[in-house]
């Protein structure tokens, strides 16, 4: 079929709106190239990107040695599936069982947060021999129909209802309530340690111990969703660290594959033990190029001190915003990391549009917060212009002041 007459005749941001789906709805600026923290348009003009990726510039746009890793593994392999092993896979899974932490030992290998979450969920089931899955209020981990089941967002959920049988929402950073829910039904407790997608919400310290201890005296399993919060975005490699648990299924993606599509779901030995054998699968899981990409992330990672990085600027930028808890128009700010929110008491879209005139694109998250997630090759300039900038727009918004 030829494409629809006067669609040719579009710029290019409206042709892209026109023949895609449409479900996204699209900022008015087309990204064309990246390097490091930065962003171009087709027109050259540059952004700092605090959200461009939802989160997955951890090592920045392009980072020499990803690219390369990349090239050169496009010059030997570009797939062959898990039942061949493969020296590139084998080089990822090293990798990523050396940095997390003892007990978590072996990993299923696929593409998007939400399989890691899916392949997590069917895990937990399957160990456990049990049906319910409890989530978290105002959790996010994906739109898939069993990932969606766990997702407590009304608008995401309805549409596709029925969901999948079994799961049930607790509310969050409430003891009480999930002693109530556990029984001997439960199979595992779903739950991002910094909740991302619903506001930058940190659940308590307290709430995660409390959490794998009543999990485990239940004889159910508990997932950690750190599809957003892993690999050090909140200035740990996982944010369950901050707890000091150990939880018995772990979900990984975003920054993983420094800008490929790269996730994978870390376990304890128990867990895998209790799988049968092609009870889960995917055409695509531990692809060599995919695999190269992650594996020269965890390097860089680990050579530059990144993880570091995002703690110690992370704190800083966090420090310097916190001015705003005065203005009138703000909530709070609170972060962990380079994972930064500043709740507003209207809706995020305004400063969001004033950041990206000012030349920075950030996110929103939950109904009323700026989500700030810049990638930890930031230089101190850079972050001090994205906190700049940042109260120049929240103030120019709430109270209609220009800061600058
Ligand atoms: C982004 C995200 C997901 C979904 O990951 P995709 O790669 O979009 O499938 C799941 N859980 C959390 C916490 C996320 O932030």
């Amino acid at each position: 079929m030829s494409i629809q007459k006067g669609i040719a005749e579009l710029d290019p941001v409206a042709r892209e709106s026109a023949l895609d789906s449409g479900v996204v709805p699209k900022r008015q600026v087309q990204i064309v190239r990246g390097e490091a923290s930065t962003v171009w348009d087709a027109d050259g003009n540059a952004y700092l990107d605090a959200g461009a990726t939802f989160g997955t510039n951890h090592v920045g746009h392009r980072h020499p040695r990803v690219v390369q890793a990349v090239k050169d593994q496009l010059d030997r392999l570009m797939h062959v599936t898990l039942t061949w092993p493969n020296d590139t896979r084998l080089g990822l899974l090293e990798r990523l069982v050396a940095a997390a932490p003892d007990g978590l030992e072996r990993a299923f290998l696929c593409a998007t947060g939400t399989e890691a979450n899916e392949c997590a969920l069917k895990f937990a089931r399957q160990a456990t021999g049990r049906k319910e899955v409890l989530y978290l209020s105002r959790s996010f981990h994906g739109r898939t129909m069993g990932a969606l089941s766990a997702t407590a967002k009304r608008a995401y959920q309805e549409p596709f209802e029925p969901l999948v049988p079994g799961f049930r929402m607790v509310r969050a950073n409430d003891p009480e309530a999930l002693k109530e829910a556990l029984s001997a039904e439960t199979a595992a407790l779903i739950l991002e340690p910094v909740q991302g997608e619903g506001g930058v919400l940190p659940l308590d310290r307290e709430y995660l111990k409390t959490a794998r201890d009543l999990t485990a005296d239940a004889g159910a399993l508990l997932i950690a969703d750190e599809v957003q919060t892993g690999m050090g975005r909140t200035g740990r490699f996982f944010a369950f660290d901050d707890a000091g648990i150990l939880p018995d299924l772990v979900s990984v993606g975003k920054g993983l594959g420094g800008g490929l599509p790269v996730a994978a779901t870390l376990m304890t030995q128990d867990v895998a033990a209790k799988q049968a054998t092609l009870s889960h699968g995917s055409t695509f899981s531990g692809n060599p190029v995919q695999a190269a990409a992650a594996a020269a992330v965890l390097d860089v990672l680990k050579d530059e001190r990144l993880v570091e990085r995002s703690a110690t600027l992370g704190e800083r930028m966090l420090d310097d915003l916190r001015v705003l808890e005065e203005v009138p128009g703000v909530r709070g700010v609170r972060g962990r990391g380079l994972m930064i929110g500043v709740e507003l008491k209207a809706k995020p879209q305004p400063v969001l549009e004033s950041l990206r005139l000012r030349g920075i694109l950030a996110l929103s998250a939950g109904a009323t917060v700026v989500r700030l997630l810049p990638p930890f090759v930031l230089s101190d300039a850079e972050a001090d212009h994205i906190v700049g900038e940042t109260k120049a727009a929240v103030l120019e918004q709430t109270t209609g002041a220009d800061a600058a």
